[in-house]
């Protein structure tokens, strides 16, 4: 069943979510001071925060997409991460900033830190988050940039979906377990 756009309760409001990506871009140009970066952008959750991120870098950057899955059509992870689609350039002697949508378990984070790590000698590897749900890890992974941290909750909206809608919210919001799963 799809939920009501009306029945999904905004937790960070579109002003709330760009305020804060321009806090992070911030920190990241204080970071990099101009030197070049190649962003690696994991779809599809998180298109959005990538689009809006990149708007407030200064630095030269390229931009990468690749996609990963472990949710398929339920609100808790499989555990198992599955690469549908890596192919990146040489990323040897580079700043590569991976961007993902959540943090939740840390297993995709995980995944594709350990496959930069095996496949290439970058110059640095950081991990940027849009939201960090901490209380499901099971890994010893942070990022190193984060917008917010959440608790239990399966969120929607501003890139992130359940079974595919909800995507193109401009805010993140939740709605029950109960009414999603229904
Ligand atoms: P992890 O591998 O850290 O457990 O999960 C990472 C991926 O799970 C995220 O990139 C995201 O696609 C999905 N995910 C985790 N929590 C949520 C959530 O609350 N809502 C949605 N829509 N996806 C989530």
């Amino acid at each position: 069943m799809k939920v009501k756009q009306s029945d999904i309760k905004i937790l960070f409001s579109e002003d709330q979510l760009t305020t804060r990506i321009k806090e992070i871009a911030a920190e990241m140009n204080s970071f990099y001071k101009g030197e070049e970066i190649c962003v690696i952008c994991v779809l599809k959750g998180a298109v959005m925060f990538t689009t809006e991120l990149v708007k407030h870098l200064d630095m030269p950057l390229t931009m990468e997409f690749i996609r990963l899955s472990s949710y398929g059509h339920s609100t808790s992870t499989s555990g198992k991460v599955n690469a549908v689609e890596i192919k990146l350039p040489d990323l040897n002697g580079k700043n590569v900033l991976i961007v993902e949508d959540i943090v939740d378990t840390g297993l995709t984070a995980k995944f594709l830190l350990d496959f930069i790590k095996c496949n290439f000698h970058t110059k640095s590897t950081k991990f940027a988050a849009l939201l960090d749900k901490k209380i499901f890890r099971r890994t010893d992974i942070e990022p190193d940039y984060y917008g917010f941290e959440i608790d239990d909750k399966f969120v929607v909206g501003y890139g992130l979906d359940y079974d595919g809608f909800y995507r193109n919210l401009k805010f993140i919001g939740y709605a029950d377990k109960s009414l999603l799963e229904n």
